[in-house]
């Protein structure tokens, strides 16, 4: 996938506001010049600084940087196709769902905020039970570049516990909210015996209710033939800042896609599988 700027690039879910400063920074990059005896030019210094800022940002927020370590993005092959939802589990929607899924023999992967997961734990079970794969997508929906490596190792951690509670085995796979990564994260994610980090090569800017028409629109982009990968999607069953949201019209638009994916021979995996896993290294376009 193309670096910025791209359509493709965004965040998930609202824009973050809270600013802890906990030392990385990606705003970071005005040089104060002091000069002793002269008036210096600062732009050959205000550049470079601009430009690391850039691409500090870049690695931080771009969904096919890998900057800051390998993150999976894209299925193998044109003929998978990955669905992926943040912010659940949610009792208002993710049911309604995980039914969809069954008529069509679909599977899927749900990233889920650890807080929500404590909240519905039989959801969880029910997500697990009905063939789904189940991700970590931290335990408050913190905006990780502006945590600190505990911050970050508590996030994590604490998602993985409500999961396990809830179910046996906890995530193996992450995905940052707001598609947030900071250079912490990746070591984290190891030392928390975690596979990887999971972005995504096509997004719908979903997050806010909308009609379905909107949607079923912007998921005609997805999973087109004839190009060498196949797409991660990410959507969301969930609202992050409380349990319940309106996600109909992302019910009603998968309603629409699932049959005709189907009939068009696309074969449904979850992140697990050697189809998307394998794809975390491969050539990019
Ligand atoms: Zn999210």
């Amino acid at each position: 996938m193309a670096a910025l700027p791209s359509p493709e690039i965004g965040f998930i879910g609202e824009r973050p506001t809270a600013r802890e400063n906990t030392g990385w920074n990606a705003g970071q990059g005005r040089a104060k010049i002091n000069c002793i005896g002269g008036v210096l030019n600062p732009w050959p210094f205000i550049l470079p600084a601009t430009a690391a800022a850039g691409i500090a940002t870049w690695g931080a927020v771009g969904p096919s940087a890998e900057l800051f370590g390998p993150t999976v993005r894209h299925t193998a092959s044109a003929k998978t196709l990955a669905l992926t939802f943040d912010d659940g589990p949610n009792p208002a929607v993710t049911p309604r769902l995980l039914d969809l899924f069954d008529r069509y023999s679909a599977r899927a992967t749900f990233f889920l905020i650890g807080k929500f997961a404590r909240a519905c734990p039989d959801l969880v079970r029910e997500i697990s039970a009905r063939g789904h794969l189940l991700g970590n997508h931290t335990d408050t929906h913190a905006n990780l570049i502006f945590q600190s490596r505990a911050g970050i190792r508590e996030e994590l951690a604490r998602c993985q516990e409500a999961v396990a509670a809830a179910r046996s085995d906890p995530p193996r796979w992450m995905r940052p909210p707001y598609g947030y990564r900071s250079p912490l994260l990746d070591g984290e994610i190891r030392r928390a015996d975690m596979q990887g980090i999971v972005m995504w090569s096509r997004i719908c800017w979903d997050w806010k209710p909308q009609p379905p028409e909107r949607l079923i629109a912007r998921l005609a982009r997805a999973a087109r033939p004839g190009r060498p990968h196949g797409d991660i999607v990410v959507l969301h069953d969930g609202d992050h800042r409380a349990l319940g949201g309106d996600r109909h019209h992302v019910v009603a638009a998968l309603g629409h896609w699932l049959p005709r994916w189907r009939d068009a021979g696309l074969e449904f995996v979850t992140i697990d599988s050697p189809a998307v896993s394998d794809s975390a290294r491969a050539p990019r376009i």
